[in-house]
């Protein structure tokens, strides 16, 4: 549970806040001799249910000139029991005016006849509160709560805030807008600011006259040229239908747009707006846009239902896009996509972010969620549907197998972990609850695990229960039984005994997944479960979960004779095991046909080998999403110490026959994290060679030159492939990429193909990064316009070998004119997969924390989430330390308490692993005798207990650990490796220490070894 922690107010609030103080300190006197009875609003952070908001009547006024804003609401309540005191959100504002009156009253038609008196109103700044209190207490009945109020355009990027860009004339540019969503519709106007108060709104917006224009959630009704003064107009707009505070949106921006029609006969118009300079970019997410609702539409069976429909692409936005109803906000490079400037990725993201925002006008808008405990239900639904919106337009891009590289094998790895979270969490505070729009809330439950229930459900009874389930919660709110009720109504294969309630609980109620493992009993191939736990030294207390960890588990399967993909089994949580019966001649059984279960595999060895040898000789016996399957679980079992590395290393031989880019993705990942953590060990080396020699077929194959014609697929595997060649060093890449970045710098005729242009910013950098082609990168993108390419280039920037310079880099990352607020942190974290600049990252973001407090707040979950993104190569127990010491010295971490906690996991996780595999160090000089002590146990064994101690209170070095690893090498050897066979990476320490080869580590480098040896040269 994350601590309570105030964000760091701005200059705006300081004064605010001293000067209630002022007038707390002058009234105080009085208050103190009051008999405090009750002051509810301080024992509870969220809001009672007797006073419910109806209605907003809202008038904001941006100054764009100053960065300020003047406001009005008019809210009508209704109360439900006597009362004197009531209570709402507030906070960043300076509330000039409060003022409530009887009955339903419009904003500017108040009369004194109504008026009731206010005896006082003040701020209760802990729980985001702005208290009335009545001279006489009221009866229940209608009231209308009126304030005035002012704020500031710069909180951050968050509330109501200013943005700005530079036109094709190189002008700057202002615009205002907001993003609410979870708990800043309060910075921007007082209101009750929670999921499960529903309320029409009524807005009205000033811009300035010329050139501007506003937009909000609805249709413009009328506008008044010269109010409230000469030069501006205000805008209002029609009655919106009940929605709530954190879907509002307030756009004025001068923004072009381009138009189409979502259907003739209803004139619904959709629009898609962007600065001028770039509105062509928009016509993508037009047409994507359009064809993926009226999509919705019939998948839901319920039709759109605003009268306009806006995507608009802001140049400062925290975050991917918003859902605001009707009126929906991307992050400029999400939205906008230019085939000459935009990669396949690019494309791809824009076509799922759009189809992601479009499906919570169903799931989140219409239905919304009663609290953020239940966030899980928006936001897992999106992340799911967004893959039925994508596919049926974007037909050849198989995106049921790309949903396991980009969400279910990315999240099983984050979920894998004792600082997980069950996706169903109870939040409570503002930091709390945007910590949880993390990914496991996103992709875990919301995508991975409805796309298990679909499977086992059926899909059109999966899509008759989520329309079933959406029509009965339109304009209302829904907790998580709602939707098993609907969904069990359609659930027509339905057996006896099967429920669907207690099936999903625990999947959502417990954190992690399970490993099903198979034995071979002759007649049956057996299964059972058990929670899989990435670290094989974590132990947990079962008791802690209501299900044990224990879970209902849907299964099919296909062996080497028949095919069972459709068929469900179940291994219920109290089944000891579950027998399938062996066909005679049956070679191997592969439970979890394309993945579509939540957990891992675990096969009896002889069994993975066969797998490994089928994918050698004919991989398409499987199915693209099952060699991804098994290349994953693998690696993951082997990390878990459930299996041998051996088997996955094995397994990715096979690679060099494969075409499919999400297979490839699997070995890539986990490459990547084995690298990550080696790249300091003797064997990197080995392990480099390997792998450029295994991306090496791609490169043949599918070369340098992108052809548009490519699908997805391709276009995706030959952008991996030049990364993993050149990550791991292939000469030929290297030069290649070098090559191409001069040709760029020095002929500005020369492009790029987005699709590679991270690949050649990066090792382009990496291999000629000087200062001259550093400053000729920077200037390329001072100069750049396109938010994709701005990205790219920053991105690239952060490779230099040089560390001045990437020290300069940070210096002007900072620096808020040269680097948007937007791209600041994700730049930061990208800066970690340089290993050159992770320390220098790390010291700057501890010695820069106050600034980067001050700059994001704590309630930035970004912020937090860079903690684990800068430690994650972290393998040794001073690193460890240094973590530990600076999260003792700044304790408060807001929403990024957990993110601190996943990060320390991680690196204790990295350093019991590199424990377990990593190789000797020191080797000439410690090798021979601890080969003639190896051979006198006592020894042995009393000194492993001390490296060992050593090791685990973090003081000794990295030649400790090396002491600790030869002795387990050699404890090893006893239990069966022999000798004979190993290989001697460094020829020469050998020959001065010990006759005959050695092998370098328990595993790892001895089979990397062999897979050198296999693979062609
Ligand atoms: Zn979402």
């Amino acid at each position: 549970m994350a601590g309570r922690s105030a964000s760091v107010p701005s200059p705006f609030t300081s004064i605010r806040l001293i000067l209630l103080l002022v007038v707390g300190v002058a009234m105080g006197s009085e208050s103190d001799s009051k008999i405090d009875i009750g002051k509810e609003w301080e024992k509870e952070l969220r809001l009672p249910r007797d006073v419910v908001p109806i209605h907003y009547d809202l008038l904001l006024h941006p100054h764009l000139h100053n960065d300020t804003f003047y406001g009005e609401v008019n809210i009508v309540v209704k109360t439900t029991k006597p009362t004197s005191h009531l209570w709402l959100h507030v906070k960043h504002l300076n509330v000039i005016a409060t003022k409530i009156y009887r009955g339903k009253v419009a904003r500017g038609s108040e009369t004194d006849k109504e008026s009731l008196e206010v005896e006082e109103a003040f701020e209760y700044p802990l729980h985001e509160f702005w208290v009335l209190k009545t001279k006489e207490e009221i009866p229940p009945g209608v009231y209308t709560l009126a304030f005035e109020f002012t704020g500031s355009l710069k909180n951050g990027i968050k509330g109501f805030y200013a943005s700005s860009y530079r036109d094709s004339l190189g002008n700057t540019r202002k615009l205002a807008t907001s993003k609410f969503q979870p708990t800043h519709a309060r910075w921007t106007f007082p209101c009750f600011d929670e999921p499960s108060f529903k309320s029409t709104f009524k807005v009205a917006l000033v811009r300035p006259s010329s050139k501007y224009s506003a937009l909000s959630n609805m249709n413009q009704l009328s506008e008044e040229e010269g109010v409230p003064m000469d030069g501006f107009t205000t805008v209002h707009f029609n009655e919106s239908v009940p929605m709530v505070t954190y879907l509002a949106c307030f756009i004025v921006s001068d923004f072009a747009h381009l138009q189409g029609q979502l259907h003739e006969e209803t004139g619904q118009v959709v629009r898609v707006f962007a600065p001028e300079n770039k509105i062509e970019d928009g016509r993508y997410a037009l047409d994507i846009g359009i064809n993926i609702t009226r999509y919705f539409e019939e998948y839901f069976d319920i039709p759109f239902p605003l009268p306009k429909l806006d995507h608009i692409a802001i140049p400062d936005f925290l975050g991917g896009a918003m859902e605001h109803w009707a009126l929906i906000t991307y992050r400029e490079p999400f939205l906008l996509y230019n085939p000459e400037t935009s990669s396949m990725g690019d494309k791809q993201r824009v076509a799922t972010i759009v189809s992601h925002e479009l499906a919570h006008h169903w799931f989140g808008n219409l239905m919304t969620l009663e609290w953020w405990d239940d966030l899980w239900l928006n936001e897992g639904f999106a992340s799911y549907i967004e893959y039925k919106g994508v596919a049926q337009y974007e037909t050849d891009w198989d995106m049921d197998t790309v949903f396991l590289a980009d969400d279910l094998q990315r999240i099983l790895r984050q979920d894998a972990g004792l600082t997980s979270h069950p996706i169903v969490q109870v939040v409570n505070n503002p930091d709390e609850i945007t910590e949880l729009f993390d990914s496991i809330t996103y992709a875990k439950v919301g995508a991975s695990l409805l796309r298990m229930l679909e499977f086992f459900m059926g899909p059109e009874d999966f899509r008759l229960g989520i329309s079933r389930f959406l029509k009965r919660f339109a304009y209302k709110n829904a907790v998580t039984s709602d939707l098993w009720n609907d969904l069990t109504q359609e659930w027509k294969r339905k057996e006896d005994g099967l429920n669907l309630s207690l099936i999903m609980d625990t999947w959502t109620r417990q954190m992690g997944y399970p490993t099903l493992n198979v034995r071979d009993d002759g007649d049956h191939y057996v299964i059972t479960q058990e929670r899989f736990i990435l670290n094989p030294n974590d132990t947990f207390d079962p008791n802690e979960s209501p299900f044990m960890y224990r879970w209902e588990v849907p299964l099919n399967y296909k062996t080497s004779i028949e095919d069972h993909e459709d068929e469900i089994l179940w291994l219920h949580l109290s089944d000891e095991s579950l027998k399938i019966e062996k066909p005679e001649g049956c070679e191997w059984i592969k439970l979890n046909v394309n993945q579509k279960g939540y957990y891992r595999v675990n096969y009896p060895e002889d069994m993975w080998r066969r797998f490994a040898e089928l994918l050698v000789d004919n991989h398409t016996a499987l199915s693209a999403g099952d060699r991804s399957n098994l290349v994953d679980d693998a690696f993951a079992l082997a990390e878990a110490g459930k299996l041998s590395y051996e088997i996955p290393l094995h397994m990715t031989k096979y690679l060099k026959y494969e075409s499919h880019y999400v297979p490839w993705r699997a070995a890539y990942v986990n490459f990547a994290d084995i690298s990550s953590k080696t790249y300091t060990l003797p064997f990197f080396g080995d392990l480099r060679s390997y792998l450029s020699r295994l991306a090496e077929p791609i490169l043949n194959e599918l070369g340098w030159d992108v052809r548009e014609e490519e699908g997805l697929i391709k276009r995706l595997l030959r952008s991996h492939g030049i990364h993993l060649a050149c990550r791991n060093g292939h000469k030929g890449c290297l030069e290649e990429a070098s090559k191409r970045l001069k040709a760029w710098i020095t002929n500005p005729e020369e492009s790029i193909h987005p699709d590679i242009e991270k690949a050649i910013f990066r090792y382009g950098m990496m291999e000629a990064g000087d200062q001259k082609t550093w400053d000729a990168l920077w200037t390329r993108y001072l100069q750049e316009e396109n938010s994709q390419k701005q990205r790219r280039l920053l991105y690239g920037l952060g490779f230099t070998r040089e560390p001045w310079l990437l020290h300069r880099y940070l210096h002007y990352l900072k620096n808020t004119s040269l680097v948007r607020d937007h791209d600041f942190l994700p730049t930061l974290q990208s800066l970690c997969l340089n290993p050159v600049a992770t320390g220098i990252v790390w010291d700057f973001f501890r010695s820069e924390w106050n600034y980067l407090v001050g700059r994001f707040t704590l309630n930035e979950r970004i912020l937090g989430r860079t903690v684990p993104v800068i430690t994650q190569d972290f393998i040794t127990p001073f690193q460890l330390k240094s973590m530990e010491r600076f999260f003792a010295d700044n304790p408060e971490a807001g929403a990024g308490a957990r993110a601190r906690e996943t990060a320390m996991e991680s690196v204790r996780n990295n350093i019991h692993w590199v424990r377990s595999h990593a190789p000797v160090e020191k080797m000439r000089i410690w090798g021979y005798s601890l080969f003639s002590l190896a051979f006198i146990g006592i020894v042995v064994e009393s000194t492993e207990r001390m490296a060992q101690e050593d090791f685990l209170d973090g003081t000794t070095d990295r030649r400790g650990f090396g002491w600790h690893n030869n002795y387990n090498y050699y404890n090893q050897q006893a239990g069966g490796y022999g000798y004979g066979h190993g290989y001697n990476p460094y020829g020469s320490y050998g020959a001065g220490g010990y006759p005959g080869g050695y092998v370098e580590i328990k595993d790892l480098g001895r089979l990397l070894n062999i897979c050198v040896a296999v693979l062609p040269a």
